[in-house]
């Protein structure tokens, strides 16, 4: 006689669920409810999957307590269940991005008190002549969304908020109040008509590309067809790479569509993260904002989804579960029956390929938005110049600072150089757990493995022959900053990396002070290139691109051509036009001589091409199986076990290999390459084989895991 059960994802890194009895006179709980439920020694939240018969053993053990009934819709259950078979992964992983931190915990999280005010009727309408104080919020509050922090920063305390709040004149929310909406600019012809192709597909699943050149008005577009929604009382999600991006595009949203923006992302703590989620799953949220994880929040009245820089790496989780947000998005699209926007300046070649395919829809906008122009591009040959910043150069950035514009330079290495080096005999400081060079930097000095973060000082002599002379080789942004501080000393270089730009307001700061629009110079990594509005900016300049030119990784030139593309879209945005340069010692090259010829989509489009006769992603699908151990045998020894149980038909298995870096933090890595023309297959094939990868004796001395569709080799 079978019994009754459920099967529960628990927060932990196993590959299965866990079966469960029902509580002691307690039916079954539907699919998507949280419960509480002892596990080994401890207890822990779990999510219920889907209810089973199993033949009875005495090991099974009833759930505790169920914590909410039916929590997680049918829609997400499914997304759920998809996840743990194509990114074959412990399906704990995905619990710990479907439920927010607060949710996961045994004991009950503590909510904050709402932390937005808004004015009542009685507050309008009070006569506060006696109470200046009072009057004073009173006042700003009409203006302005206002939190309780917002306040304390204006010196207004809570002393008054609760004599305001106790007398009825104030109310304390958890979202802030509306404002009324602004007119945005208006539209061009092409703007319009990509408006006009999303909305007519607003009631059905369909995925837009969005294609538009930097400056060409693709959030207008988002946020035309977002107000359209709303006033129908449908959701939209949007979806931004990075956190550094949201503030930017949370004030222009709220000031444009009159409505708060709900923001979701790690940076975010465990109260405001749980405030947010259930604001999404009771639809008092009508627009969210947020990083990749955002794609797992429950939407109750969904109509619209927005990837913004779809082409970008930062949608692909790199651990735990190693999804891809914007494919995700497409698929609770599909699921959910409503349209999705992919918007970017740089389309990734997956994208590309599907609308080769017909999956999606391709929207261009050529031009820029409000007249601007594109800049001018110039290759500037660095062969016979000293280091990275050449007379051409400076001659160029001396020319724009005195026509009042401002610089943007490029350079992704952060550090003072690359390489340290011994002069007398060739000796290189190298990190004694990678495979890679220490980055010498000089504030505070020392030598940094930017693999590992592992940190040494800097040798005062060679340690191999004891000759002082250690000199740097090539530049970082550090030494750079140096160079140009030395030759513009009449104008501000400010360096933009993860090293300067610690804290998140850094950043912020630096960029308001950059856009009062006097003449600077900025030096910086990608950082620098993500999608930051800097209308003062004439000119944009790549400082190497040669690296990229002859990478191991075939994305290289897919990326190489997105941060140029990107880069270049920061110069003339106003009513100035822009230039753009790019220096190489290779300035014949095709792939170079292709980028600077065609624009960006017909360079992708030899990229695609290219990648099609390759086999490469995305016209076959690719797996890796990667492995990693302290002795370079043992992972090899479990990818050969791991490449004998997965061979199969139509498909192919290459490897072991050694990754791009072939050591990283003490570990030899090593990976299996899985390719089939059909993902269907692939997918299929590990999720048949991958109970039996676990089993394997081999595998209890390596670290692995599969990485579907990777985007690092
Ligand atoms: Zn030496
Ligand atoms: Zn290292």
């Amino acid at each position: 006689m079978r019994v009754a059960v459920v099967q529960v994802a628990v927060p932990v890194p196993l590959p299965r669920l866990f079966d469960y009895l029902p509580a002691a006179d307690e039916s079954l709980p539907p699919p998507g409810s949280r419960v509480l439920v002892p596990f080994g020694s401890r207890r822990l939240v779990g999510l219920v999957i889907r209810q089973s018969r199993v033949e009875p053993n005495e090991r099974l053990k009833p759930i505790e307590r169920v914590l909410d009934a039916g929590l997680i819709d049918a829609v997400m259950l499914d997304l759920f269940a998809w996840c743990q078979r194509y990114y074959a992964c412990p399906p704990g992983e995905i619990v710990n991005l479907l439920l927010p931190g607060a949710l996961r915990r045994v004991k009950a999280f503590r909510e904050a008190p709402a932390e937005y005010l808004a004015l009542t009727a009685a507050g309008r309408a009070a006569d506060l002549g006696r109470a200046p104080r009072q009057a004073q919020l009173r006042d700003l509050l009409e203006q302005d969304i206002c939190s309780r922090k917002a306040l304390a920063e204006r010196g207004i305390g809570a002393e008054i908020v609760r004599r305001m709040v106790d007398g009825g004149l104030v109310v304390l929310t958890e979202l802030p109040p509306a404002l009324p909406a602004a007119a945005g600019p208006p539209l061009n012809p092409a703007q319009r008509s990509a408006v006009a192709a999303i909305l007519r597909q607003r009631h059905r699943y369909a995925t837009l590309l969005l294609a538009g050149v930097t400056g060409s008005g693709k959030t207008e577009v988002y946020l035309t067809v977002a107000q359209r929604l709303l006033r129908r009382g449908r959701q939209v999600l949007i979806l931004v790479p990075e956190i550094g991006l949201t503030p930017q595009l949370v004030r222009r949203i709220e000031r444009r569509l009159g409505c708060p923006a709900t923001v979701y992302h790690s940076g975010l703590s465990e109260g405001e993260r749980l405030a947010a989620w259930k604001a999404a799953a009771d639809g008092r949220a009508q627009v969210l904002v947020g990083t990749r994880s955002a794609v797992f929040l429950p939407l109750s009245n969904p109509g619209l989804i927005v990837v913004d820089e779809e082409h970008d790496g930062s949608f692909k989780q790199q651990d735990g579960a190693r999804y891809h947000g914007r494919d995700l998005a497409v698929l609770r699209a599909a699921r959910l029956a409503i349209p999705i926007v992919l918007g970017s300046a740089t389309p990734s070649l997956e994208s590309l390929n599907n609308v080769e395919l017909g999956r999606y829809q391709l929207l261009e906008l050529k031009e820029r938005a409000g007249g601007a122009s594109l800049p001018r591009w110039r290759v500037l040959d660095q062969r016979g110049q000293a280091g990275m910043l050449g007379e051409p150069l400076l001659g160029a950035v001396a020319r724009h600072l005195d026509e009042g514009g401002q610089v943007l330079l490029y350079r992704n290495r952060r550090g003072y150089a690359p390489v340290l080096i011994c002069n007398a005999c060739g000796w290189q400081a190298d990190c004694q757990r990678c495979d890679a060079h220490m980055t010498w930097h000089q504030l505070p000095p020392r030598l940094q493995c930017h693999h590992c973060g592992a940190q040494r000082p800097m040798p005062p002599r060679c340690p191999d022959c004891g000759s002082p002379g250690l000199v740097p080789l090539g530049a970082g942004t550090e030494r750079l900053e140096d160079l140009l501080k030395q030759r513009f000393p009449q104008v501000p270089v400010y360096r933009v990396d993860r090293d300067a730009m610690s804290g998140r307001d850094d950043f912020e700061s630096l960029l308001a002070e950059v856009r009062d629009g006097r003449p600077c110079i900025l030096v910086g990594t990608q950082m620098l290139a993500k999608g930051h509005h800097l209308p003062g900016v004439t000119l944009a300049a790549v400082l190497d691109v040669d690296q990229a030119l002859f990478s191991a990784d075939f994305r290289a030139p897919e990326r190489l051509g997105q941060a140029v593309h990107q880069v270049a879209g920061r110069a003339g945005r106003a009513e100035r036009a822009g230039e753009f340069l790019l220096q190489t010692h290779h300035p014949e090259n095709p792939l170079l001589a292709a980028l600077i010829a065609d624009g960006y989509l017909a360079y992708a489009g030899q990229l695609l091409a290219e990648r099609q006769a390759a086999g490469l992603p995305p016209a076959r699908a690719l797996a890796l199986v990667r492995a990693e151990a302290h002795q370079q045998g043992s992972a090899r020894d479990f990818l050969r076990a791991a490449a004998r149980l997965l061979a199969g038909r139509n498909l192919s298995v290459t490897g072991p290999i050694p990754a791009v870096m072939s050591r990283r933090s003490g570990y030899w890595r090593f990976q299996l390459w899985l390719q089939a023309s059909e993902r269907a297959r692939l997918v299929q094939r590990i999720a048949d084989q991958l109970a039996k990868l676990h089993e394997l004796p081999e595998a209890r001395r390596v670290r692995w895991h599969v990485d579907m569709d990777p985007i690092e080799i």
